[in-house]
């Protein structure tokens, strides 16, 4: 039976390795068994998974997703925790033997290659600053991550599920959507979390597209979506476009698109935003 790691014991680790929890990495450890059990629920591991986490920090998570009978391998930048992480697992899992491999090293530089082989869930309470540049980074790194449920603070859950039109529709929402569909699935209270951190937590589920959305260039359809909300109150036609080469151009590339060139860039969706991208090798004016 695995023993889940509460108040009391995240505080010892913390003690035993005189970690100073730093804003700079996000390190804000959950020290409730039953926020952990709940996050596991809903990320639907089962046995047969290989789960990616990032930032296992203490172990309160790993040793939740390590009781679902899967797999992980756990991600963690900081020397000091991860050099830990086995031995928590050791002591306080032991029939997960073997099936935690932890690895240290910053997850923004994470490749196919350092794992033995691939991962088909992210489930991790992830590090307030990097949420959004680390799902970006792993979604496109690991095809084969095809479910997420991410902790991130609550205004980011909302940027990462918006849709066009809402308020909180921008840059993450759109790249997001080119992979695949995400939505807030439930509020986290601050109060699990040792620090207490100064923002409100939400869970946000992640599911990847079995067909791409298009068959444009990611980096050129990344590129127009930059260009749209760098200047958001700005009409397409204006924001895009140093992108486009001139004003003309861009208006040129939005007709043949069939979107009026006045339209801004929180209006479009993410097959939209990739029309526009095509267009860039229509030929010259
Ligand atoms: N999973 C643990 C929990 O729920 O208690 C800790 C979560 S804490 C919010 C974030 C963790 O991510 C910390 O352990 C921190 O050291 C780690 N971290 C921060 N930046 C990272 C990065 N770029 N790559 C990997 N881990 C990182």
């Amino acid at each position: 039976m695995t023993a889940l790691l509460g108040p009391a014991e995240i505080r010892g680790l913390a003690a035993e390795l005189d970690v100073r929890p730093t804003k700079k990495l996000g390190q804000n450890f959950v020290h409730d068994p039953n926020t952990v059990r709940r996050i596991v629920e809903l990320s639907k591991v089962t046995p047969d998974d290989h789960v990616l986490e990032i930032g296992p920090g203490l172990g309160s998570l790993t040793l939740g997703l390590l009781a679902s009978g899967a797999r992980v391998t756990a991600v963690e930048i900081d020397p000091v925790l991860a050099g830990r992480l086995p031995a928590t697992v050791e002591e306080r899992a032991p029939e997960a033997r073997g099936r935690c491999t932890v690895l240290t090293l910053d997850a923004l530089k994470l490749r196919g290659a350092d794992l033995a082989d691939e991962p088909t869930h992210l489930v991790a309470n992830l590090p307030y600053n990097v949420a959004v540049p680390v799902v970006l980074h792993l979604l496109a790194e690991l095809p084969s991550l095809a479910h997420g449920l991410v902790m991130v603070q609550t205004e980011v859950a909302d940027r990462m599920a918006a849709g066009p039109g809402s308020r909180t529709y921008g840059v993450p929402s759109v790249k997001i959507a080119w992979y695949g569909r995400a939505r807030k699935v439930a509020p986290v209270p601050r109060a699990v979390f040792w620090p207490v951190p100064n923002v409100d937590s939400a869970l946000v589920g992640f599911e990847r597209s079995a067909e791409p959305v298009s068959d444009a260039d990611r980096d050129e359809v990344f590129a127009v979506v930059d260009a749209a909300f760098a200047q958001r109150r700005k009409t397409l036609r204006a924001a895009l476009s140093s992108w486009a080469g001139s004003g003309e151009r861009a208006e040129a590339i939005l007709r043949a698109a069939g979107i009026d060139p006045r339209t801004r860039g929180e209006q479009l969706g993410v097959a939209d935003f990739a029309k526009i991208a095509q267009g860039k090798a229509l030929p010259p004016l």
